[in-house]
């Protein structure tokens, strides 16, 4: 089969890397790639908004599927544009991605439909929202409505605060029509679990828990990033709590959007808090989580490609999904300065030096004559699989010594708290 892998980073590495080992694989393209996809793929250049040509580049050369790694072309229609070609191709409709782009509708539909979710109240005004921030206390989340380029959360511990911000969103417009409404959402505690599913659309397999770290630096402190690393399984989520995502979220959450007229097929992901009363759904993603996918693949015994035809053609009862009992653990290598301003084209060195069975994904990275340089904030995903998370992370951490670019800098605590969490999140 010939297959094309939509999207640039750490995650459509891996799921590229994936592919490459199903017998069932001839030919990989991937739009755009980057140095190290390159490996295993041949990178053609087009960006991944430019979802019309996506979709003539795999009606001419006949691809038999492709598969998107990120959100922007999801929203932006690439499976209806493939669908109305019938082209196959794995993700979810612009309408069930919906469920990503709007906090209030998404907030509506879980309520609707019994899937536990924060306590909230849609508010149109600063009046609406102070009475509801009364309601609710202190701490609590306001959240804007629309897409705000990942700005549009924020906690506030205090009414100064909860006000300044109110007046940015009603009154300065700083997020435009994307706020034209708010949610003032109840602020959990507990342990957040990234737990994903792939769907046909009636039927899903559950991925691996895993846990991810979106802070840039050690013990959670910094500024949020894309993700600084992961690791998996997560222990800590035991069967009945992880029962309780599966029926009270995915199940219900596939069912209500079939319901709905939208049925979705792709990675059903919802963002977790794991509270003392159970888990709730803080929001939902349509694609696989970056960097949970550099964990979760190299875990999987099962072929990828037959999983992902499955749900694109909605015939997914009856495949078997095989984990190995094995642990992983993924750090990212981000270039100085990330999530702030950082400079790129830094060569990096001993990419080559890593033990065979450490597995370096390449995030940002692009070729210049003979060496491989920065591209990016987020540049490499390296991951070890071993027996255990603690082995895993001990000769991941010794195999990043051996790579070096000018200003890279990652989190020296990635899984060394894997174990300590149940506590918390009981
Ligand atoms: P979101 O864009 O909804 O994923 O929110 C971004 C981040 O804000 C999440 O990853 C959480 O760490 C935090 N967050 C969102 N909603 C809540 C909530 N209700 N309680 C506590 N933290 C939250």
């Amino acid at each position: 089969m010939r297959v094309l892998v939509v999207g640039q980073g750490a995650r459509e590495h891996a799921i590229a890397w994936k592919l490459r080992q199903s017998p069932l694989v001839k030919e990989i393209y991937a739009a755009p790639g980057n140095a190290g996809i390159a490996q295993v793929a041949d990178c053609v250049n087009i960006g991944v908004a430019d979802i019309i040509e996506i979709a003539d580049f795999a009606e001419k050369l006949k691809i038999d599927l492709t598969v998107v790694g990120p959100e922007l072309p999801l929203t932006l229609g690439i499976v209806d544009e493939f669908k109305m070609r019938d082209l196959p191709i794995f993700g979810p409709s612009r309408l069930a991605a919906e469920l990503e782009g709007s906090k209030v509708f998404s907030k509506e539909f879980m309520r609707k439909y019994g899937i536990p979710t924060a306590d909230a109240r849609v508010c149109s005004s600063i009046d609406e929202a102070k009475a509801a921030l009364k309601e609710l206390g202190y701490p609590s989340v306001l959240k804007v409505d629309g897409l705000a380029s990942g700005k549009g959360v924020v906690i506030v511990g205090s009414k100064g605060e909860a006000e300044e911000y109110l007046r940015l969103v009603f009154e300065e417009k700083k997020f435009g029509n994307a706020a034209n409404r708010l949610l003032v959402e109840e602020f959990l505690t507990g342990e957040e679990v990234s737990f994903m599913a792939l769907t046909d659309g009636t039927k899903f397999v559950s991925l691996a828990p895993a846990k991810d770290y979106k802070k840039a630096f050690d013990g959670e402190t910094g500024p949020n990033t894309g993700g600084m690393g992961c690791y998996s399984p997560a222990a800590w989520l035991d069967e009945e709590i992880a029962e309780q995502v599966r029926s009270d979220v995915t199940e219900r959450t596939i069912a209500a959007l079939a319901a709905e007229g939208a049925p979705f097929r792709g990675v059903l992901y919802p963002g977790l808090f794991i509270t003392h009363a159970g888990p709730r759904v803080i929001e939902y993603n349509g694609r696989f989580g970056d960097p949970e996918t550099e964990v979760l693949l190299p875990r999987l015994e099962s072929d990828l490609l037959d999983i992902l035809v499955a749900c694109a053609d909605g015939m997914l009862a009856g495949t078997d999904v095989q984990w190995s009992d094995d642990a992983a653990v993924s750090v990212v290598l981000a270039s100085g300065g990330y999530p702030g301003a950082y400079e790129t084209g830094k060569p990096i060195a001993g990419l080559d030096d890593v033990e065979p069975d450490v597995i370096v994904f390449h995030a940002a990275t692009r070729r210049d004559g003979d060496a491989i340089v920065t591209n990016g904030g987020r540049v490499l995903a390296v991951t070890a699989v071993a027996s255990t998370i603690e082995d895993a992370r001990t000769k991941v951490y010794r195999n990043i010594e051996r790579i070096h670019f000018d200003g890279m800098h990652y989190r020296r605590d990635i899984g060394a708290n894997a174990v300590a969490i149940p506590a918390q999140a009981r």
